[in-house]
């Protein structure tokens, strides 16, 4: 694939050729100026009033030569575009809008140790990523130049995993972990591996969605240094499930590591129970388990990306019965304040009587199931 767009890069001032195989060239000629995206795209006043503000401080934008080439040049509604170019109405705040909308900073309970569920934690070990997602749950932080955490700035952390046993599942996460170099991510796990009573580890980056070059056979290696690593990982819509992305996360599930996939549902991108169909079925061949749909977070500057509660809902009921078990991700609501995680969908249970419930199939027919009599 050829990107003329980085013909600049590649001149005088530069003289390292742009090698789009290179994960590292691909983060290095990340495009960050509006110069460079007006090249690749068409923009739109919306979309260059974003650029502005985002170039003008406050969350970054970047964006992968990769990722940039998934977006269609003519039209702003492209999914793709609606994800990580910036809009003018990220400077928009609506009712409900929180800077932390999972009230992280409140229950952080070591430095970048956050901890809402007595069993589980989330540790956050970089703020950078490849691609800053417009409707990112941690834009009040993400970017903000603190780059990969050294591992003596996570010591603290890992002294509240040692001296908590009942932290058994962690979630590595930032920023985008797989940012970071192999021998770095290896530190981490290595650490986390030598606590005992940690049984599994998560690590969630949208590298195979935005910079799949990235998850080389060394990575995969390094991510096996913990005997039982998942990894989370983001696709939103199915034009991001390219031939690169899907030997990716092939990769990944070769190398013995399950991937499992996070879809935040978002206006105009994946809010169709059709998209939404392709794409979970082009997870599944993929070896990719759609996990959690999730309902967008109140990020402050999001409202334009967010749909109502009822939006998930309805598209849940349209889904059910048309796609098996294995296909169908659970819909996911993560309360603001950070009090946690509650799963939504649409009322199956028509009626209650005593020993009898009526159902209602996805066909729309009522069944009776009778419950075992407890008295024999
Ligand atoms: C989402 C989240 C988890 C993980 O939740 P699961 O339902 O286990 O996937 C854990 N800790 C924090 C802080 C979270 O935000």
């Amino acid at each position: 694939m050829t990107l003329p767009i980085f013909d600049e890069h590649r001149g005088s001032a530069d003289p390292e050729r742009f090698d789009p195989s290179d994960w590292t060239h691909q983060v290095r000629h990340a495009v960050t100026s509006h110069k460079a995206l007006e090249q690749a795209l068409d923009l739109s006043e919306q979309e260059r009033a974003g650029v502005a503000r985002a170039l003008a401080g406050g969350f970054p934008m970047s964006i992968t030569p990769y990722y940039l080439g998934l977006c269609d040049r003519h039209d702003p509604g492209c999914p793709i575009r609606l994800q990580c170019i910036p809009r003018g109405a990220e400077a928009r705040t609506v009712h409900g809008d929180l800077r932390d909308p999972l009230g992280e900073e409140a229950h952080e309970v070591a430095p970048h140790l956050v901890q809402r569920y007595p069993d589980r934690a989330l540790l956050l070990v970089t703020d950078r990523c490849s691609v800053y997602c417009r409707f990112c749950t941690r834009s009040r932080m993400v970017g903000a130049g603190g780059g990969a955490r050294a591992l003596a700035q996570l010591s603290g952390a890992f002294s509240h995993l040692r001296a908590h046993p009942e932290i058994q599942d962690v979630i590595v996460s930032g920023g985008d972990p797989l940012v970071m170099s192999d021998a770095r991510l290896k530190s981490i796990l290595t650490e986390l591996a030598g606590i005992e009573s940690i049984l599994y580890v998560r690590v969630a980056s949208r590298t195979p969605v935005t910079l799949p070059q990235r998850i080389t056979e060394s990575l995969c290696r390094t991510l096996r240094t913990h005997p039982s690593t998942w990894l989370m990982t983001h696709f939103n819509h199915p034009k991001e499930l390219t031939p690169l992305s899907r030997a990716a996360c092939a990769r990944l599930s070769d190398h013995g590591i399950p991937v499992m996939n996070q879809t935040v549902l978002l206006r105009g991108v994946n809010d169709h129970a059709d998209t939404l169909e392709q794409l979970f079925r082009g997870l599944v061949r993929s070896r990719v388990r759609p996990y959690y749909l999730l309902q967008a977070d109140p990020v402050r500057g999001t409202s334009h990306l967010r749909t109502p509660l009822d939006t998930g809902i309805r598209l849940m009921a349209e889904l059910q019965g048309r796609l098996s078990g294995l296909a169908l991700p659970k819909l996911i609501c993560d309360t603001p304040g950070g009090k946690g995680k509650v799963p939504l969908g649409p009322d199956y249970i028509v009626a209650r009587n005593a020993g009898t419930t009526t159902l209602r199939t996805f066909r729309g027919e009522l069944v009776d199931y009778i419950d075992p009599d407890q008295a024999s």
